[in-house]
């Protein structure tokens, strides 16, 4: 044997640091530390020939990876990993490929993105009349009191950036309610049948939280912003069980074919959580979801009693979601300052923070019942409202080990990078918005804000923990998208080649990390995932390129040849 297992290194005093593909291997003396966990039994998977970057300190690269069941069971040079073959055991080799834990994305709208791979796609629509076309396109193929949802829509590209109106559609809809989103989900446009059906008129109130966008006689645009959404999803019939179930089997199956292993699923319908139980119990899913509840019906529940929660390996509903206010793209992201291009404007607070004594309340009690609060959070005022309140919380419930998140953490007076340490507080962000709303956000904020927004950076350098996500359908859900953006902060519109606000680019390790273990950690999952390591799941992916060796350009376009989830491959790129 080359060496003693990794875990017993720094115990041992072995030498640990600088192991490389040659050095010791993984597990031996785990058969008795582990117990059941891998024995002497012989490995249903080994890994070989691979350039393994296993995101653990105690070995950062190796050769081969053995598993046994759902759990990876050693670690090391390939001779060494080898030693575990058995006749029944797969022999998958990785061809000199990278291989890396699986993706991890800390921050999903799990179902929408699932529905949206089936809905019309209006993200690169890139004039209003392209806009129609699709709109009317799918209009002919919808059947009848069907609705066209979803869609992505982003008017920035378009001359002029003006926000659509329900007449860009109605005359391809005259019978079809359309009710199409934003990327960022933060406004949507509504044709006339749905205003009808929703019952907005000129007459209708703006909602606490929420804008209707009128024309200059008061009459609705169609464009609801935020809360004021609510009024047309209220009439909008929900989907059947067969309809949320296939949307779920067409997310697993994106999520396979990108290496994600693990999504966190933010604020989704009880409805789908249900979906996502039936798939867990009969052994269906095959990326792992943790499904976070949003804050407000959370906390009535926990009001009338403990919610119990049934955690599988697969699915576990944990945490809290909250909203402290809305985007940059919808100008509803609350700033201390007002906007540089709507001076009248410094963004809307949430209704769930409006009172706010209310939202400290549910904060308290849901924390006292040991959830973890993951708030949304864009603005800088917003951000700082949100750190206030995790300390109010700390202040009531007393220390321990909470890692409260603020979900996006975009735009940070410089004042607050040391506050989320202090706290430890996790930045959940997605650097893909960084390179897409970077092509216009400095005519929103101005250049000095600038500086500190997307400061992933600036998170490292503080010393706080940072989980990558995309926010997915909000950005697309291929996380090497996610590192690229981060490395490159090339912006999408190739106009900044060399990076909108350079300073705040990471490493590709860094970047690795934090949609890895990063993101393990923001769910008190890095006992088990995060890492290749002797004990964790084997949840693993193989790359068809390595992102260290290739040009930082290059690494959006590296694909998935291999996913692994729970030792089981569940993607193999033909
Ligand atoms: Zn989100």
């Amino acid at each position: 044997m080359a060496g003693v297992a990794g875990m017993l290194c720094a115990a041992a005093g072995a030498s640990c640091n600088g192991a490389s593909g040659s050095g010791g291997i993984g597990a031996w003396s785990f058969g008795s530390v582990f117990g059941g966990v891998s024995g002497g039994q012989p490995a249903d998977v080994v890994i070989v020939n691979g350039r393994v970057w296993t995101v653990d300190p105690l070995r950062p690269e190796a050769e081969a990876v053995a598993i046994v069941g759902d759990r990876i069971v050693a670690v090391g040079a390939r001779a060494d990993v080898e030693e575990r073959r058995g006749p029944n055991t797969r022999v998958v080799d990785a061809g000199g490929r990278f291989v890396m834990p699986g993706f991890n994305d800390a921050h999903v709208h799990l179902m929408t993105g699932g529905a949206q791979l089936d809905s019309v796609d209006l993200k690169d629509a890139a004039t209003p009349e392209e806009f129609t076309r699709r709109i009317g396109e799918r209009a002919k193929g919808a059947a009848k009191g069907e609705w066209i949802l979803g869609g992505n829509w982003d008017e920035q590209g378009w001359p002029g950036a003006p926000l659509p109106t329900r007449s860009l559609v109605d005359a391809v809809t005259p019978d079809t309610p359309v009710f199409v989103t934003r990327y960022d989900e933060h406004m949507s446009l509504a044709n006339s049948v749905a205003l009808r059906l929703a019952g907005v008129t000129a007459g209708t109130p703006d909602p606490p939280g929420g804008v209707i966008v009128r024309d200059a006689k008061g009459n609705p645009t169609g464009i609801l912003k935020d809360a004021a959404q609510a009024y047309v999803f209220k009439v909008i019939p929900s989907p059947t069980a067969e309809r949320r179930a296939h949307t779920l089997r067409r997310a697993l199956g994106h999520m396979a074919s990108l290496g994600v292993t693990s999504v966190q699923d933010m604020g989704p319908d009880p409805d789908d959580v249900a979906i996502y139980e039936a798939f867990a119990s009969r052994g269906e899913l095959t990326a792992r979801i943790r499904a976070v509840p949003a804050e407000v019906p959370l906390a009535a529940r926990l009001a009338s009693g403990p919610v119990r929660h049934h955690p599988s390996a697969f699915l576990h509903v944990t945490g809290a979601k909250g909203f402290a206010d809305g985007s940059l793209g919808s100008t509803t992201a609350f700033f201390f300052e007002p906007y540089t291009d709507d001076p009248a404007s410094r963004g809307l607070l949430a209704d769930e923070m409006q009172p706010l004594e209310g939202m400290r309340t549910r904060l308290v009690a849901i924390d006292k019942a040991g959830e973890q609060l993951c708030i949304h959070a864009i603005g800088d005022r917003a951000i700082s409202m949100v750190l206030d309140l995790f300390e109010d919380v700390q202040r009531a419930n007393g220390p321990r080990d909470r890692r409260p998140r603020i979900e996006h953490s975009q735009h940070l007076a410089p004042k607050d990078f040391a506050r989320y340490a202090q706290l430890g507080a996790i930045a959940s962000v997605q650097p893909y918005h960084a390179i897409d709303d970077g092509k216009w956000a400095e005519k929103r904020i101005g250049a000095g804000r600038a500086k500190t927004t997307y400061a992933f950076r600036s998170f490292f350098d503080n010393g706080v923990r940072v989980a990558f996500g995309t926010d997915w359908p909000v950005a697309p859900l291929d996380p090497l998208q996610s590192i690229y953006a981060a490395v490159t902060r090339a912006t999408l519109d190739g106009k900044r080649p060399g990076g909108w606000v350079p300073e705040q680019k990471v490493s590709v390790a860094q970047a690795i990390e934090a949609c890895t273990m990063g993101a393990a950690y923001a769910e008190f999952e890095e006992g088990n995932k995060g890492s290749i390591s002797v004990g964790k799941l084997a949840d693993l992916v193989v790359l068809s390129g390595d992102p260290f060796r290739v040009a930082p350009e290059a690494i959006a376009g590296l694909q998935v040849a291999m996913t692994l989830a729970g030792g089981k491959v569940v993607y193999e790129r033909r």
